[in-house]
C-alpha cells in the first residue's frame, strides 16, 4: 500500500536490548539465557517474585546504560530512580516490572542517518520479563513458563518521532545496533531475542504541524526489514483510514511476516493504567560529575568517528571504510594488519584483500596477512617464454606421468606442478596447471 503524496508519516521507535552483564539486573543470577542449558536454572526468590526477595541494583548495568547515553549524545541525569510499572501478565511473577518512569538515566541525543537525525528522547534501565512457550505436551495444549530471562538487564531506547520513511528506520537502526555493539554492551542479536523493536506509527496531512492525535505501536518484530515493511504497511493502511474522513484507533498492533500486514491486538494502555510508583525497595541514585567522568573515560572510539579516521589516514573510499568499521574486531584487525604491512604493500591494498579476498581472522592473523601479501606482491612476474620452456622441457622428461594422465589419472598432475616449481619456484601453479593440460591434451 503506498501513501498519496499529501500525506506524511511520522514514525518514532521504542528499541528494547538487553545487556550482557555478567548477572541479572536486581540479583546475583547468571545473565545469560539464551545459551542456559535447562529452564529456570538461573532464578532465585528476587528474580521469581518471592516473598522477601529484596533487589539490588546492577552497577556495571547502570554505568552501561550511561554509557550508551553518552555515545548518543544524551544528557546524563544527576538523579535517577526505579518505578514499578505493574500490569500482570504470566512471564512477570512479581506483579510489576521495575522500570524507570519520570527521572530516567539518560535524556535526548540523537543519531544520524543519510535521511537526517533521529532525535533520542530517552534511555532507561529496567528488567527483562521470563519467557512464555506455546506448546504440546502429552497431547494438551500447554504455556510453559521459563524465569531465566526474568530480570536480565534491559535498556529501553525511545526516539523523538522524527522518522519519515521505512528507509530512514532501517538506516536509522543499523547505526544504532553499531553503536551498541562497538560499546560492547549487547550482542544486540534480534534472533536471540536481545533486540526487540517497536515503531510507534502515525500519519498526518502534510502542512500540519502538530502530532496526529493517535499512534500505532507495532510489536514483536524481529528484522529491520520487516519494521520498514510494517512501516509502510501501515502508511497505506492509515492514510486510507484519514482519506475517508476517519482516525485510525490508537492500538497495539502485530505483524504478519507472510502476508506483510499489521493487525490488529489490543488497544493501547495510557501511562495512567500501570499506576507507576517508585520502587521503595531501591534507593535513587545519585551521580555525581566524578562518575560520569570515569564512565565517559570508557567512552571508545564511535563507527562513526572510525570511518572518518580510516578514510583520512588510509585513504579509503567510505564504503571500504564502512565496511572494515563493520565491527570493532574488525577495524581493530585491519589496523593490525596494516600496522604489520611493509612496502609494497598499502593500507589501500590491505582493505582490499580484507574485503574482497574475504580473509578469515579466525584462520589468518593480521601479521600472516601481511606477509601473504608482502609475497604475492613482490613475486617476481615470470614472461610466458620461461612457461614455455619449462613446461615443455617437464613434459619431454616425463614421458610416464605423461601418459598416467592421458589415461586420467588426474592426481599425477601435482607431480609434474612439484617438477615444474623445482626449476622455477615462481611459477603461478594455477597457470602452471592449466598450460600443462593444454599441452598434454591438444
Ligand atoms: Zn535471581
Ligand atoms: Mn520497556
Amino acid at each position: 500500500m503506498a501513501i498519496p503524496d499529501t500525506y506524511e508519516l511520522i514514525v518514532g521507535m521504542e528499541i528494547h536490548v538487553e545487556l550482557r552483564t555478567a548477572s541479572k539486573m536486581f540479583c546475583g543470577c547468571r545473565n545469560d539465557p539464551f545459551a542456559a542449558p535447562k529452564p529456570n536454572i538461573y532464578t532465585c526468590p528476587v528474580c521469581l517474585g518471592m516473598p522477601g526477595g529484596l533487589p539490588v541494583a546492577n552497577r556495571k548495568a547502570v554505568e552501561w546504560t550511561q554509557l550508551l547515553g553518552m555515545a548518543l549524545g544524551s544528557t546524563i541525569a544527576d538523579f535517577s530512580k526505579f518505578d514499578r510499572k505493574n500490569y500482570f501478565y504470566p512471564d512477570l511473577a512479581k506483579g510489576y516490572q521495575i522500570s524507570q518512569y519520570d527521572q530516567p538515566l539518560c535524556r535526548g541525543g540523537s543519531v544520524e542517518t543519510e535521511y537526517g537525525p533521529v532525535r533520542i528522547h530517552r534511555v532507561h534501565l529496567e528488567e527483562d520479563t521470563g519467557k512464555l512457550l506455546h506448546t504440546t505436551l502429552e497431547g494438551k495444549k500447554v504455556s510453559l513458563i521459563d524465569f531465566n530471562r526474568s530480570g536480565v538487564p534491559l535498556v529501553e531506547i525511545v526516539t523523538e518521532p522524527d522518522i519519515r520513511t521505512g528507509d530512514q528506520a532501517k538506516s536509522f537502526l543499523k547505526t544504532l545496533t553499531r553503536i551498541i555493539r562497538y560499546l560492547e554492551i549487547s550482542d544486540a542479536d534480534m534472533e536471540k531475542g536481545s533486540m526487540r523493536l517497536e515503531p510507534n506509527i502515525s500519519v498526518r496531512k502534510k502542512g500540519i504541524k502538530a502530532l496526529p492525535p493517535y499512534k500505532v505501536e507495532v510489536k514483536n518484530i524481529n528484522s529491520f526489514n520487516f519494521v520498514k515493511k510494517a512501516i509502510e504497511y501501515e502508511a497505506g493502511r492509515q492514510s486510507a483510514i484519514l482519506e475517508k474522513g476517519g482516525i485510525p484507533e490508537q492500538e497495539t498492533r502485530g505483524y504478519n511476516e507472510t502476508k506483510g500486514e499489521t493487525f490488529s491486538q489490543r488497544k493501547k494502555e495510557t501511562a495512567d493504567d500501570y499506576r507507576y510508583f517508585p520502587d521503595p525497595d531501591l534507593p535513587p541514585i545519585v551521580i555525581t560529575p566524578e562518575m560520569k567522568q570515569r564512565i565517559r573515560s570508557d567512552l571508545p572510539e564511535l563507527p562513526a568517528e572510525a570511518v572518518s579516521r580510516f578514510r583520512k589516514k588510509y585513504g579509503l573510499s567510505a564504503s571500504d571504510a564502512e565496511n572494515l568499521t563493520e565491527s570493532r574486531q574488525r577495524a581493530e584487525y585491519y589496523e593490525q594488519a596494516v600496522a604489520f604491512s611493509v612496502a609494497p604493500v598499502t593500507p589501500k591494498a590491505v582493505a582490499n584483500w580484507i574485503i574482497n579476498k574475504k580473509i578469515d581472522p579466525d584462520k589468518t592473523t593480521p601479521q600472516e596477512l601481511a606477509g601473504k601479501m608482502k609475497l604475492d606482491l613482490t613475486k617476481p612476474d615470470i614472461a610466458d617464454s620461461v612457461y614455455e620452456t619449462v613446461l615443455t622441457n617437464i613434459i619431454k622428461d616425463n614421458p610416464k606421468a605423461v601418459a598416467d594422465i592421458r589415461e586420467g589419472r588426474e592426481q599425477v598432475m601435482m607431480f609434474l606442478l612439484g617438477q615444474a616449481k623445482r626449476i622455477e619456484r615462481n611459477l603461478d601453479p594455477v597457470k602452471t596447471v592449466a598450460l600443462l593440460k593444454k599441452k598434454i591434451f591438444k
